[in-house]
Parts: C-alpha cells; structure tokens; sequence
C-alpha cells in the first residue's frame, strides 16, 4: 500500500483499497477511454470526503496533485468517471435516502442512491423524478446531478438541473457548503467571509462584474444542453446568487457532492402512447415541430431508425414480431402523453391525432399498460445494438449524444447518415425526436490502427456536422473528456476562458477530476483510447430487451 492510501485508510471511516484487480475494475467507465486510478475510496460519509479534499490539497500546496474523481456506477460515456489519483466510489455506502417529504414530494438523497431504487420509492408515494436517464436502473443520482441528465420525458420536464433546489458539496480544500438561491444581502455576507467559500464569492462576483455582456445568455440555442458550465443562471439583475447551476454538469470539477435535495412531480401512469411510422424524414420533423408547438404538448417524441429495427430483427426475429410488420418504415415514432388530468390527456391525443391524420402517417395508439409496454420494446431495443459485439468491432459511444435545434432534425440526421456512408459504417440512430437529440452508437474496430484513426475520424466530423447546426456536443451526458476538447470551438473563446476561469477559482490546484470537460484537448485523450471495448463492469446491471 503507498503511502497515500497508508495515511488515507488511517483518516478515513470508508475502506481504502489498493488491489490491481479492483484499479482494473475501475479503470474503465462507459466510455472508450482507461485510466487505472492508484487507489480506490468507499466514503462511509461526508467527513471522509472532507479528509480526503484536505490531504489533496496539502499535497497540492507542496507541488503533488493527486486528482479525486467521484464516481457513482461509472455508466459515464465521455469518460469522466475515470482519473489516475483517487477513485471516490459513493454506491458503496453512501447511498441512502435521507429524508421524503410525502407531502411536498421534496426529497433528500446522498449521491450514491441507485437512480431506479429512489424512483420506486417515489412511486409509492405518486411522486417520480423526470429527468431519468435511460440508464436509471444502474446509475446514480450523483452521476445524473454531475452529468445533468435527462431522458425521454426531458421534453416536456426539462433536465436535471430543474429538479435540483440545492446540493452540499466537499469543495477542493476539504470545505462544505450548501448551495441553493441567496439575496443580495446574504451574498455580501458571502463576499466578507474569511474562507475558501469567500474566496469563490468574491472571484465569481469580479467575473460577473467584468465580463457582464459575454454572459448574456446562453448563446446556443437548443433545447436542452449539458456541454460546459452553467454560468448563465448563477447571478440574476437582482444580485441574487446560486451557486446550485454550477455544479449540476460539472462532472466533479468543481466539487464533491455528498447531499442533494431535489424537487419531484406528481406522477401518472395512466398515460397515452402512439407509436407512427415514418417513411420520409421531413415530415417526421414537421410533425415533431408541430407537437412540440401544441400548448402542453407530448411528455416524449422518441424516435428510432430502421436500422435499428433491422439490426434487432436480425439478432432476433422474435424481438418485434408482434409489435411491428416488416418491411421497416424509415422511422419509429413514439409519442407520449401523460397529463395527469384524463379529459385534457385525451384532448391533447386527439390534436396530436389530428396532426398525423394531416400528414397521413399511419399510426396505433395504446392505452392499456401491456400494449404500451409492447410498444415501447421499440424504443428500448437500442440496448440490444450497444451491448453488440461482431468480433472486434463494437458498438462505441463516441457521437452519442449531440442535439441540434428541432428545425434542423432533418439536416441532422441525414448529415449523420452520411458519415455513416463516408465511413462504410454500420450504425443505427435512436433518441429524442421532441429535442432533436440523437444517440448512436457507430460499430468500429479499436484493436486496429486504422480502426483507432477512423474512431477519431468519425468523432472530429460528426462534432463539426453538430457545431454547423447550430447544435451542441451534449443534450444530457455532458463532455466528459470525449467533448471537452471541441468546448472551446463550440461556445467560443471568450465563454471558454469564462468556464477556465470559473475552473481555476473553484479548483485552483486542479485536483478535481482533471482532464475532464475542461483544459482537455485531441492529443491528451488519444493515448487514453482502449484498444478493447466492453462494458463489462456493466453488463451484469443492463437491462437487455
Ligand atoms: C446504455 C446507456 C444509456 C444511457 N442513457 C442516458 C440517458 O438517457 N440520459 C443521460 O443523461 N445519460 C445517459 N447515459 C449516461 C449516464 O448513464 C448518465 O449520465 C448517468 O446519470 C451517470 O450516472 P452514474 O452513476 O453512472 O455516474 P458515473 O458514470 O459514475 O459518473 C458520471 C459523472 O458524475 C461525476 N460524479 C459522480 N458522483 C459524483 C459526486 N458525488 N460528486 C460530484 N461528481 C460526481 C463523475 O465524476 C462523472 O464525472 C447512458 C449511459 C449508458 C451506458
């Protein structure tokens, strides 16, 4: 054991381990990147979180960085749950549901809380969490508060950082504070503190003053989007501050998060869901802008690619036998409304009826949970594709997560075909139709040179084709270090040395998940590449369907 982990273990409740089997096992997330960390955490609780933050930045302070990256299951597909200091593991035991307030649905959790479990908590108090990521099932609220999740019904709900009132997080030197909206008076009380929290008060509040018209708002314009800081929301005209938007998306760069409080909704299952079928792009994305314009309009537009439906058929012809008639239509699309009131939930169907009926798009519509479940099987046989291996070559998450906005669905996707042509791939397309966010996962070769150079290839093109767009790198996984060296192309240079700024006031000694998001460029994560991908630390939690 070094020396770091001696004195760790000895400081800390949680267990300190340093076997090269577990640093395998955690130098891999979702993403196609590896870096072995040199020892893992298991915080038992917010003070060795504290301890830890102290000791890096002593050790930072004499000249030796040792980087902490939090993490929750590590389904993080940019590759920020993976770093070469500390691995902080929170499911291990800081996991608990602190507090639910039955009757304001506001609830309390520690960053570790299993994404799924806290839903069917929810559940059985009518209350759910929107912005569920795909992957609830085996991520963590952490994770989705560090990456500002969203999912299917992001549409109509928004994404995490709307249901997040307030955190409490470990800054870099080892202080806690609790964030959340405070007046002008409270900030001034904030900007006099003697304390690292001062400290951050004060820089923040110069930056403000001093770059008041780059931070206008934010420039681009999409529906939703995880890519950089979110600088825009923290000071308002009144001088009110909230440091709360900072660091939902902040991939732990900026923070440890060990208590977040979020708001929930009233959730109905008694929803309405049709399923139309698609065979010219440009009219799908008429459709989805004129369900996106209704007042109250759909709780989700997901929308799935024929080859996706080929590709599932192919592996297994029963898969979608009785839910769809070959041959495939071009595109899926699966609309959703959940209004708890059923007059208005059936009123809005009849509309969303009226539009398909303009259109002619033949369509079937379910009420009864069994068929809706059916009909969505469509929409989730996408985890059949990404946990699909033929040899070496395997389904990558590396343009999975770019959004565009919903005009532009059309030029989107069929700008994506064409690289999928250029570059001979097999690939198929799936997401959030509602949003113009799209994921694919294109199959591709990392054991090969040439395999490793067209990964690289298809990344730069595909991030450029989402930038001409008008579109951001991330609707809801954020940058991780897959996207975090096109940042700066994408906000501009003068927003990124805003972001840099707010990095280095925050994190000053860079001891907080570096390489990830921010100061990370092509030639620093190009070594970090697997010649090997899988999701092994992940299969035995995916759901395959
Ligand atoms: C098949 C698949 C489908 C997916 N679908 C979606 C989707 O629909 N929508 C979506 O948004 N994402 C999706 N993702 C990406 C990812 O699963 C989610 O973003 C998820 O919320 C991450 O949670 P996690 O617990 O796995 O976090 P991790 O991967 O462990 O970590 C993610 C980030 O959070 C940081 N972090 C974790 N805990 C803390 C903490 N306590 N304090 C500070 N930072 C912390 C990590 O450092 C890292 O930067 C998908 C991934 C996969 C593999």
């Amino acid at each position: 054991m070094s020396k770091v982990a001696h004195y760790l273990q000895e400081h800390v409740v949680g267990e300190v381990l340093t076997s090269s089997s577990l640093r395998n096992y955690f130098a891999t997330d979702g993403s196609v990147f590896t870096i072995a960390p040199s020892l893992v955490l298991y915080p038992r609780n917010e003070n060795d979180v504290r301890k830890t933050a102290r000791f890096t930045w002593q050790l930072a302070e004499r000249g030796r960085v040792i980087p902490i990256t939090p993490r929750g299951l590590g389904t993080d597909q940019g590759g920020a749950a993976i770093g070469s200091g500390i691995m902080m593991v929170f499911p291990a035991h800081m996991d608990h549901i602190v507090e639910l307030d039955a009757k304001s649905g506001v609830v309390t959790v520690q960053p570790g809380t299993n994404y799924g479990k806290l839903q069917q908590t929810l559940h059985t108090h009518g209350r759910f969490l929107p912005p569920y990521p795909a992957s609830f099932e085996y991520s963590t609220i952490g994770g989705a508060v560090a990456n500002n999740a969203g999912g299917e019904k992001s549409l109509k709900y928004g994404t995490t950082n709307k249901y997040v009132r307030s955190l409490r997080v470990v800054l870099a030197n080892g202080e806690v504070i609790q964030t959340g909206r405070i007046n002008k008076r409270e900030v001034n009380r904030k900007l006099g503190l003697a304390t690292f929290e001062g400290e951050i008060y004060r820089a923040l509040d110069k930056v403000y003053e001093e770059a008041k018209d780059i931070i206008g708002e934010n420039p681009i314009r999409v529906t939703k989007n995880a890519a950089g800081y979110n600088i825009w929301d923290v000071k308002r005209k009144d001088g009110s501050m909230d440091l709360t938007p900072l660091f939902v998306g902040s991939q732990g760069t900026l923070g440890v998060v060990t208590q977040v409080e979020l708001d929930t909704e009233a959730y109905n299952d008694q929803s309405t869901l049709i399923a139309a079928f698609f065979d010219d792009i440009q009219v799908a994305e008429q459709v989805a802008l004129e369900l996106r314009g209704m007042s109250d309009g759909p709780s989700a537009i997901e929308v799935v690619d024929q080859n996706l439906l080929e590709f599932v058929d192919k592996q297994n012809p029963n898969a979608l036998k009785n839910v769809m008639q070959k041959p495939f239509h071009k595109l899926v699309m699966l609309i959703e409304f959940d209004d708890n009131n059923d007059r208005q939930q059936k009123r809005l169907t009849k509309k969303a009826q009226k539009i398909l009926d303009k259109y002619e798009i033949t369509y079937q519509l379910e009420r009864e949970p069994l068929q809706k479940d059916e009909l969505w099987k469509i929409r989730r046989s996408a985890a059949a594709l990404i946990s699909h291996n033929e040899g070496s070559l395997k389904a990558l998450p590396i343009i999975e997560d770019g959004i565009v906005p919903p005009e532009k669905f059309q030029e989107y996707i069929q700008g994506i075909y064409a690289i999928f042509a250029k570059y001979n791939l097999k690939a198929a397309v799936w997401g959030h139709a509602g949003d113009a966010n799209l994921h694919m996962q294109p199959f591709l070769d990392l054991s090969e040179v040439s395999g490793r150079q067209k990964t690289f290839k298809v990344i730069d093109e595909y991030y450029q084709l989402v930038m001409e767009l008008g579109g951001s790198t991330s609707g809801e996984h954020s940058d991780g270090r897959l996207r975090g060296p096109y940042l700066e192309k994408l906000y501009g240079q003068e927003v990124y040395q805003i972001f840099q700024r707010v990095k280095a006031i925050f994190d000053p000694h860079g001891t907080l998940n570096p390489g990830v998001k921010i100061n990370v460029n092509l030639d620093d994560i190009k070594p970090l590449l697997r010649h090997e991908y899988n999701m092994g630390h992940l299969f035995d939690h995916l759901p395959y369907s």
